[in-house]
Protein backbone atom coordinates (compact mmCIF):
# COMPACT_ATOMS: atom_id res chain seq x y z
CA UNK A 1 0.00 0.00 0.00
CA UNK A 2 0.64 3.99 -0.68
CA UNK A 3 1.46 5.16 3.16
CA UNK A 4 1.86 8.61 3.16
CA UNK A 5 -1.35 10.34 3.73
CA UNK A 6 -3.15 6.73 4.20
CA UNK A 7 -6.19 6.23 6.83
CA UNK A 8 -5.31 2.85 8.70
CA UNK A 9 -8.57 1.40 9.32
CA UNK A 10 -8.56 -2.04 9.13
CA UNK A 11 -5.99 -4.91 8.40
CA UNK A 12 -7.49 -5.70 5.33
CA UNK A 13 -6.16 -2.97 3.81
CA UNK A 14 -2.11 -4.77 4.46
CA UNK A 15 -0.34 -7.11 2.35
CA UNK A 16 2.59 -8.75 3.84
CA UNK A 17 4.83 -6.56 2.40
CA UNK A 18 3.26 -3.85 4.19
CA UNK A 19 3.48 -5.19 7.36
CA UNK A 20 7.45 -6.31 6.90
CA UNK A 21 7.52 -2.51 6.22
CA UNK A 22 6.09 -1.39 9.66
CA UNK A 23 8.15 -3.90 11.17
CA UNK A 24 11.53 -2.38 9.66
CA UNK A 25 10.63 1.39 10.54
CA UNK A 26 9.51 0.23 14.05
CA UNK A 27 12.47 -1.52 14.44
CA UNK A 28 14.96 1.17 13.33
CA UNK A 29 12.93 3.81 16.04
CA UNK A 30 14.31 1.79 19.31
CA UNK A 31 17.05 4.12 19.54
CA UNK A 32 14.51 6.87 20.49
CA UNK A 33 11.81 4.64 22.12
CA UNK A 34 15.13 3.58 23.99
CA UNK A 35 15.80 7.20 24.83
CA UNK A 36 19.37 6.94 23.66
CA UNK A 37 18.34 9.40 20.46
CA UNK A 38 16.12 12.35 20.57
CA UNK A 39 14.53 13.23 17.10
CA UNK A 40 12.78 16.32 15.81
CA UNK A 41 11.53 15.06 12.76
CA UNK A 42 7.60 16.29 13.27
CA UNK A 43 8.55 19.08 14.90
CA UNK A 44 5.41 21.46 14.83
CA UNK A 45 3.18 19.05 14.09
CA UNK A 46 0.10 17.98 15.48
CA UNK A 47 -1.30 14.87 16.86
CA UNK A 48 -5.31 14.98 17.40
CA UNK A 49 -5.79 12.05 19.55
CA UNK A 50 -9.76 11.61 20.23
CA UNK A 51 -10.43 9.17 22.12
CA UNK A 52 -14.16 8.12 23.03
CA UNK A 53 -14.18 4.75 25.05
CA UNK A 54 -11.86 3.93 28.08
CA UNK A 55 -7.99 3.66 27.24
CA UNK A 56 -4.63 3.48 28.78
CA UNK A 57 -1.94 2.26 27.11
CA UNK A 58 -3.59 2.60 23.50
CA UNK A 59 -3.81 6.20 23.82
CA UNK A 60 -0.99 7.17 25.88
CA UNK A 61 1.17 4.87 23.51
CA UNK A 62 -0.01 6.99 21.18
CA UNK A 63 0.69 10.27 22.31
CA UNK A 64 3.99 9.05 23.56
CA UNK A 65 5.02 8.01 19.95
CA UNK A 66 4.18 11.25 18.65
CA UNK A 67 5.54 13.19 21.36
CA UNK A 68 8.88 11.03 20.34
CA UNK A 69 8.70 12.04 16.71
CA UNK A 70 9.33 15.81 18.60
CA UNK A 71 5.40 16.85 17.63
CA UNK A 72 2.67 17.67 20.13
CA UNK A 73 -0.45 15.89 21.20
CA UNK A 74 -3.74 17.07 21.84
CA UNK A 75 -6.17 14.84 23.73
CA UNK A 76 -10.31 14.87 23.14
CA UNK A 77 -11.69 12.14 25.81
CA UNK A 78 -14.68 12.54 26.48
CA UNK A 79 -17.78 12.04 24.49
CA UNK A 80 -19.80 13.71 26.37
CA UNK A 81 -17.74 16.73 26.39
CA UNK A 82 -18.02 16.94 22.65
CA UNK A 83 -20.72 17.84 20.11
CA UNK A 84 -21.28 14.67 18.86
CA UNK A 85 -24.02 14.85 21.96
CA UNK A 86 -25.55 17.35 20.30
CA UNK A 87 -26.13 15.23 17.31
CA UNK A 88 -23.39 16.35 15.38
CA UNK A 89 -22.47 13.61 12.44
CA UNK A 90 -19.15 11.69 12.96
CA UNK A 91 -18.43 13.22 8.72
CA UNK A 92 -19.01 16.96 10.06
CA UNK A 93 -17.11 16.38 13.59
CA UNK A 94 -14.31 14.87 11.02
CA UNK A 95 -14.25 17.52 8.59
CA UNK A 96 -13.70 20.07 11.48
CA UNK A 97 -10.72 17.77 13.35
CA UNK A 98 -9.08 17.47 10.64
CA UNK A 99 -8.56 21.29 10.30
CA UNK A 100 -6.97 21.81 13.30
CA UNK A 101 -4.24 18.54 13.34
CA UNK A 102 -1.75 17.14 11.05
CA UNK A 103 -3.14 13.53 11.60
CA UNK A 104 -5.77 12.13 14.04
CA UNK A 105 -6.23 8.83 16.32
CA UNK A 106 -9.28 7.71 17.31
CA UNK A 107 -11.47 5.26 19.16
CA UNK A 108 -15.10 5.18 19.20
CA UNK A 109 -17.33 2.94 20.37
CA UNK A 110 -19.38 1.78 17.35
CA UNK A 111 -18.13 -0.50 14.88
CA UNK A 112 -17.44 1.34 11.32
CA UNK A 113 -17.10 4.91 12.86
CA UNK A 114 -13.55 5.83 12.58
CA UNK A 115 -13.72 4.56 8.83
CA UNK A 116 -16.92 6.75 8.99
CA UNK A 117 -14.86 9.51 10.46
CA UNK A 118 -12.30 9.30 8.27
CA UNK A 119 -14.44 10.02 4.83
CA UNK A 120 -14.56 13.68 6.02
CA UNK A 121 -10.93 14.08 7.35
CA UNK A 122 -8.71 15.88 5.05
CA UNK A 123 -5.41 14.14 7.09
CA UNK A 124 -4.57 10.87 8.05
CA UNK A 125 -6.97 9.02 10.92
CA UNK A 126 -5.38 6.17 12.61
CA UNK A 127 -8.08 3.31 14.25
CA UNK A 128 -7.40 2.93 17.34
CA UNK A 129 -10.25 0.72 18.07
CA UNK A 130 -14.10 0.80 16.84
CA UNK A 131 -16.54 -1.16 19.28
CA UNK A 132 -16.12 -4.69 18.54
CA UNK A 133 -14.83 -4.36 14.81
CA UNK A 134 -10.92 -3.86 14.87
CA UNK A 135 -7.79 -2.77 16.49
CA UNK A 136 -5.26 -2.56 13.66
CA UNK A 137 -2.41 -1.08 15.55
CA UNK A 138 -3.10 -3.50 18.37
CA UNK A 139 -2.87 -6.69 16.15
CA UNK A 140 0.46 -5.04 14.28
CA UNK A 141 2.30 -4.60 17.79
CA UNK A 142 1.53 -8.19 19.01
CA UNK A 143 2.36 -9.67 15.61
CA UNK A 144 5.74 -7.83 15.76
CA UNK A 145 5.97 -9.23 19.60
CA UNK A 146 5.12 -12.91 18.25
CA UNK A 147 7.82 -12.56 15.42
CA UNK A 148 10.53 -11.33 17.70
CA UNK A 149 9.66 -13.63 21.02
CA UNK A 150 9.45 -16.50 18.13
CA UNK A 151 13.12 -15.10 16.13
CA UNK A 152 14.59 -15.23 19.60
CA UNK A 153 13.92 -19.80 19.47
CA UNK A 154 15.06 -19.59 15.93
CA UNK A 155 11.51 -19.66 14.44
CA UNK A 156 9.38 -17.95 12.52
CA UNK A 157 5.65 -16.59 11.82
CA UNK A 158 5.34 -18.98 9.03
CA UNK A 159 4.09 -22.83 10.27
CA UNK A 160 3.41 -21.29 13.65
CA UNK A 161 0.61 -22.43 16.12
CA UNK A 162 -1.22 -19.43 17.64
CA UNK A 163 -4.03 -20.16 20.30
CA UNK A 164 -6.70 -17.42 20.90
CA UNK A 165 -8.73 -17.63 23.99
CA UNK A 166 -11.50 -15.76 25.60
CA UNK A 167 -14.15 -13.44 24.62
CA UNK A 168 -13.26 -14.25 20.92
CA UNK A 169 -16.88 -12.57 19.62
CA UNK A 170 -16.27 -9.21 20.76
CA UNK A 171 -12.49 -8.85 21.02
CA UNK A 172 -11.52 -7.20 18.35
CA UNK A 173 -7.98 -7.36 18.66
CA UNK A 174 -8.36 -11.41 18.18
CA UNK A 175 -10.32 -9.99 15.25
CA UNK A 176 -7.59 -7.95 13.69
CA UNK A 177 -4.73 -9.69 14.91
CA UNK A 178 -6.27 -13.31 13.29
CA UNK A 179 -6.51 -11.58 9.86
CA UNK A 180 -3.18 -10.04 9.56
CA UNK A 181 -1.77 -13.54 10.81
CA UNK A 182 -3.07 -15.02 8.04
CA UNK A 183 -1.28 -12.78 5.55
CA UNK A 184 1.30 -16.19 6.46
CA UNK A 185 1.60 -19.37 5.52
CA UNK A 186 0.47 -22.78 6.88
CA UNK A 187 -0.87 -21.49 11.03
CA UNK A 188 -2.55 -23.18 12.98
CA UNK A 189 -5.55 -21.65 14.70
CA UNK A 190 -6.54 -23.11 18.01
CA UNK A 191 -9.80 -20.83 18.88
CA UNK A 192 -10.84 -21.36 22.70
CA UNK A 193 -13.85 -19.55 23.86
CA UNK A 194 -17.59 -20.23 24.93
CA UNK A 195 -20.21 -21.56 21.94
CA UNK A 196 -21.82 -18.35 22.72
CA UNK A 197 -18.54 -16.31 22.05
CA UNK A 198 -16.87 -17.64 18.87
CA UNK A 199 -14.50 -15.77 16.80
CA UNK A 200 -17.33 -14.24 13.98
CA UNK A 201 -17.67 -17.05 11.38
CA UNK A 202 -16.90 -15.08 8.48
CA UNK A 203 -13.26 -14.51 9.72
CA UNK A 204 -12.95 -18.38 10.65
CA UNK A 205 -14.33 -18.78 6.92
CA UNK A 206 -11.69 -16.28 5.71
CA UNK A 207 -8.79 -18.18 7.55
CA UNK A 208 -9.54 -21.45 6.16
CA UNK A 209 -10.07 -20.43 2.42
CA UNK A 210 -6.21 -18.83 2.79
CA UNK A 211 -4.97 -22.61 3.73
CA UNK A 212 -4.93 -22.43 7.75
CA UNK A 213 -6.24 -24.77 9.90
CA UNK A 214 -8.23 -23.59 12.01
CA UNK A 215 -9.55 -25.66 15.20
CA UNK A 216 -12.55 -24.23 17.37
CA UNK A 217 -12.72 -25.92 20.89
CA UNK A 218 -14.82 -24.58 24.54
CA UNK A 219 -11.78 -27.82 26.19
CA UNK A 220 -9.69 -25.02 27.39
CA UNK A 221 -7.00 -28.02 28.11
CA UNK A 222 -6.93 -29.97 25.14
CA UNK A 223 -6.58 -26.26 23.08
CA UNK A 224 -3.54 -25.10 24.71
CA UNK A 225 -0.98 -28.17 24.11
CA UNK A 226 1.56 -27.53 21.52
CA UNK A 227 1.24 -23.76 20.94
CA UNK A 228 4.38 -21.75 20.26
CA UNK A 229 1.77 -18.91 21.39
CA UNK A 230 -1.21 -18.68 23.44
CA UNK A 231 -2.90 -15.20 23.50
CA UNK A 232 -5.70 -14.59 26.31
CA UNK A 233 -8.40 -12.03 26.36
CA UNK A 234 -10.97 -10.41 28.79
CA UNK A 235 -14.12 -11.24 28.49
CA UNK A 236 -15.57 -7.88 27.11
CA UNK A 237 -18.36 -6.76 29.90
CA UNK A 238 -19.05 -3.38 28.21
CA UNK A 239 -20.14 -5.68 24.93
CA UNK A 240 -22.85 -7.28 26.61
CA UNK A 241 -26.57 -6.26 27.77
CA UNK A 242 -25.68 -6.43 30.81
CA UNK A 243 -23.53 -7.32 33.80
CA UNK A 244 -25.02 -10.25 34.93
CA UNK A 245 -24.73 -11.89 31.16
CA UNK A 246 -21.24 -11.07 31.59
CA UNK A 247 -20.89 -12.75 34.24
CA UNK A 248 -21.68 -15.93 33.00
CA UNK A 249 -18.65 -16.40 30.82
CA UNK A 250 -16.60 -14.32 33.54
CA UNK A 251 -13.23 -16.77 34.88
CA UNK A 252 -14.42 -19.41 32.57
CA UNK A 253 -10.85 -19.83 30.91
CA UNK A 254 -7.92 -18.81 32.99
CA UNK A 255 -4.58 -19.23 32.34
CA UNK A 256 -2.06 -19.51 35.81
CA UNK A 257 1.58 -21.33 36.69
CA UNK A 258 -0.01 -24.47 37.25
CA UNK A 259 -2.29 -25.25 34.02
CA UNK A 260 0.57 -23.80 32.26
CA UNK A 261 2.64 -26.04 33.65
CA UNK A 262 0.75 -29.13 33.26
CA UNK A 263 -0.67 -28.79 29.42
CA UNK A 264 1.14 -25.93 27.44
CA UNK A 265 4.90 -26.86 25.96
CA UNK A 266 7.30 -25.70 28.36
CA UNK A 267 8.47 -22.52 25.20
CA UNK A 268 4.69 -21.28 24.70
CA UNK A 269 4.85 -17.70 24.75
CA UNK A 270 2.15 -16.22 27.29
CA UNK A 271 0.67 -13.10 25.61
CA UNK A 272 -2.55 -10.57 26.71
CA UNK A 273 -3.47 -7.17 25.02
CA UNK A 274 -4.16 -5.66 28.12
CA UNK A 275 -5.65 -4.98 30.51
CA UNK A 276 -5.96 -8.24 32.00
CA UNK A 277 -9.36 -8.42 34.47
CA UNK A 278 -7.67 -9.14 37.71
CA UNK A 279 -11.15 -9.34 40.19
CA UNK A 280 -11.12 -12.99 41.91
CA UNK A 281 -14.30 -13.86 39.61
CA UNK A 282 -12.43 -13.21 36.53
CA UNK A 283 -8.38 -13.61 36.48
CA UNK A 284 -8.03 -14.79 32.96
CA UNK A 285 -4.15 -14.40 33.36
CA UNK A 286 -2.96 -14.92 36.53
CA UNK A 287 -0.46 -12.57 38.16
CA UNK A 288 1.33 -15.92 39.40
CA UNK A 289 3.36 -16.20 35.85
CA UNK A 290 4.22 -12.31 36.19
CA UNK A 291 8.04 -13.56 36.76
CA UNK A 292 7.36 -16.36 33.78
CA UNK A 293 10.39 -15.56 31.06
CA UNK A 294 7.66 -16.11 28.52
CA UNK A 295 5.21 -13.63 29.52
CA UNK A 296 5.62 -11.33 27.16
CA UNK A 297 2.69 -8.72 27.92
CA UNK A 298 5.28 -6.15 28.64
CA UNK A 299 7.03 -6.48 25.87
CA UNK A 300 3.83 -5.96 23.87
CA UNK A 301 3.54 -2.87 25.63
CA UNK A 302 6.91 -1.49 24.71
CA UNK A 303 7.04 -2.87 21.10
CA UNK A 304 3.74 -0.62 20.62
CA UNK A 305 5.50 2.69 20.90
CA UNK A 306 7.58 1.26 18.20
CA UNK A 307 5.34 0.51 15.94
CA UNK A 308 3.07 3.37 16.82
CA UNK A 309 6.08 5.45 16.18
CA UNK A 310 6.75 3.69 12.32
CA UNK A 311 2.35 4.35 11.52
CA UNK A 312 3.28 7.81 12.02
CA UNK A 313 6.50 7.98 10.40
CA UNK A 314 5.43 6.45 7.59
CA UNK A 315 1.84 7.94 7.20
CA UNK A 316 3.36 11.24 7.75
CA UNK A 317 5.83 10.37 5.21
CA UNK A 318 9.71 11.33 6.81
CA UNK A 319 10.48 7.93 7.95
CA UNK A 320 13.84 8.14 6.20
CA UNK A 321 14.21 11.95 7.88
CA UNK A 322 14.35 10.50 11.29
CA UNK A 323 17.91 10.37 11.50
CA UNK A 324 18.23 13.95 9.86
CA UNK A 325 16.80 15.48 13.01
CA UNK A 326 18.43 13.92 15.55
CA UNK A 327 20.92 13.76 18.23
CA UNK A 328 21.76 11.92 21.52
CA UNK A 329 20.04 12.39 24.79
CA UNK A 330 21.97 14.27 27.83
CA UNK A 331 19.87 12.90 30.38
CA UNK A 332 20.15 9.78 32.87
CA UNK A 333 18.20 7.20 30.76
CA UNK A 334 19.62 3.57 31.55
CA UNK A 335 18.14 0.30 32.90
CA UNK A 336 14.67 1.37 31.47
CA UNK A 337 14.47 -1.57 28.63
N1 LIG B 1 -7.24 -2.93 25.19
C1 LIG B 1 -7.82 -3.83 24.23
C2 LIG B 1 -8.91 -3.13 23.42
O1 LIG B 1 -9.03 -1.93 23.50
C3 LIG B 1 -8.29 -5.10 24.84
C4 LIG B 1 -9.39 -5.01 25.88
O2 LIG B 1 -9.90 -3.93 26.16
O3 LIG B 1 -9.74 -6.08 26.39
O4 LIG B 1 -9.60 -3.78 22.69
Amino acid sequence: MHFPGAHIISVSQFERSDVERIFDVASAMRPYAHRERVTKVLDGAILGNMFFEPSTRTRVSFGCAFNLLGGEVRETTDIKASSLTKGESLYDTGRVMSGYSDIIVMRHPQAGSVAEFSRASRVPVLNAGDGPNEHPSQALLDLYTIKRELMSRQQGIDGMHLAMVGDLKHGRTVHSLSQLVSLYSNIRFTLISPRELRMPEEIVEELRQRGHEVVETEDMESGLTANDIVYLTRIQEERFANKMEADLYRGRFRLNQAIYTRYCQPNTVIMHPLPRDSRDDANELDNDLNQHPNLAIFRQTDNGVLVRMALFALTLDVADQVDKHARDVNWYTERRF
